[in-house]
């Protein structure tokens, strides 16, 4: 059996070409970068090149990109390196739906004595840009609110609330790792100051990330030890993720357009199908403003770890939740702050497709979810029967 993947916001297959563009770096041009001799130093030019194509992406300059160990490690040095540069501001403001790599850093910070402001949201997902403007004061350090939403692919009006944020001279961090590569950005007409990727979400390997820092922001390193990245990142360079990460952007650059278009078909005649062909069933978040890969959708009466279950015995991997919070079995905390009913958010299930994706998987999959869900409902206690 073929699997079927729709857990795309989880993690994504390493693209063909990224694989060939990293294989030299493993046994071959294995040297370190920092050292003296040409078989090492001369690997400095390749990890600039990937500066290049990361930078190229998302419209800033090379020297605004910072690689790092993954998204997770982008978010903590953004907000920890921010509030560290910045000792007599104490206040944060967040949003109740970021990923617990932002979420953990904000509640351990308010353990040591922030203040920690964790926007709400509405029904569809959406932000209420007045209550931000609202919570800026001078004792803000920092604002960080992520560009679109890892459960629902619901994005945030981020460029608008760049600008309100730095009219209010406040440093602004979005967390874009589930937009890098699904929807295109430019950094050079916004004002955005630290923005967080990760190279799994866009078909790069496992194990790397980067952050851009605008030319001017402080920040103090999170990593402290060798003169690697300019200083701002300690550690020997991941040269193949590196290497891997850049020709993943520059694959995006280059095909971003086209594969929206094939991604959001595929998503929307899936979607479609489920929505009609399952009764009690509701789409969580805003229809319109999302990512073009993700759909969000609630199962009423049946768990949808049940139905996680029941998909995976025919091949086909999708989502509860976050996938880096399963196994809790906690209704998603993005759902709970758009105030989806504790039944339906304990149906829900994420589809996240990708490019790799192909109509004959939607078709199989519309095929066997309503057998999927009417089976579950016929088992459930919730249901009349
Ligand atoms: N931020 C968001 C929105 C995510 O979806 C994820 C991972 O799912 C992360 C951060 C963490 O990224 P990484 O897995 O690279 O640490």
């Amino acid at each position: 059996m073929k699997t079927v993947y729709f857990d795309n916001n989880a993690t994504t297959k390493v693209a063909d070409e990224v694989l060939e563009e990293m294989k030299p770096f493993f046994c071959d041009l294995y040297g370190n970068p920092s050292s003296m001799h040409t078989f090492g130093g001369q690997i400095s030019r390749d990890i600039r090149r990937a500066r290049e194509q990361v930078a190229d992406l998302l419209g800033c300059d090379p020297a605004e990109i910072i690689f790092t160990g993954c998204g997770t490690e982008s978010d903590n040095s953004a907000i920890k390196g921010t509030l560290a540069a910045q000792p007599n501001k104490r206040k944060v403001i967040t949003s109740r739906v970021e990923h617990p790599a932002v979420l953990s850093v904000c509640r351990e910070l308010q353990n040591l004595g922030y203040t920690v402001v964790e926007l709400g949201v509405d029904k569809k997902g959406n932000l209420d840009l007045a209550e931000l403007e609202e919570q800026i004061d001078d004792d803000t350090a920092l604002v960080t609110i992520m560009y679109a939403n890892n459960e629902t692919g619901i994005i945030f009006p981020i460029e608008k609330i760049a600008e309100l944020v730095k009219s209010r001279n406040t440093v602004f961090h979005t967390d874009a790792v589930q937009a890098v590569g699904k929807i295109p950005l430019n950094l050079s007409k916004n004002n955005i100051d630290l923005l967080s990727l990760s190279g799994h979400k866009l078909h790069a390997p496992k194990g790397v990330g980067a952050l851009y820092v605008r030319k001017g922001t402080r920040l103090q390193p999170f990593m402290l030890g060798g003169h690697q990245e300019a200083g701002r990142r300690a550690g020997t360079e991941n040269v193949p993720c590196i290497v891997g990460l850049g020709k993943a952007c520059e694959l995006a650059a280059k095909n971003i357009k086209k594969e929206n278009e094939i991604v959001r078909h595929l998503r929307d005649k899936l979607e479609n199908a489920l929505l009609q062909n399952c009764p009690d069933c509701i789409l969580n978040g805003d229809k319109k403003n999302r990512l073009p890969n993700t759909s969000n959708i609630s199962f009423e009466y049946i768990e949808g770890e049940a139905i996680l279950l029941m998909l995976d015995k025919y091949g086909i991997c999708a989502s509860s939740g976050s996938a880096c919070t399963s196994g809790s079995l906690e209704p998603s905390h993005v759902l709970r702050a758009m105030g989806v009913p504790f039944t339906a958010a304990h149906g829900s299930i994420r589809f996240s497709l990708s490019r790799y994706n192909t109509e004959k998987e939607v078709d199989y999959t519309i095929q066997i979810m309503p057998q999927i869900v009417n089976r579950l409902r016929e088992l459930s206690p919730f249901v009349k029967k």
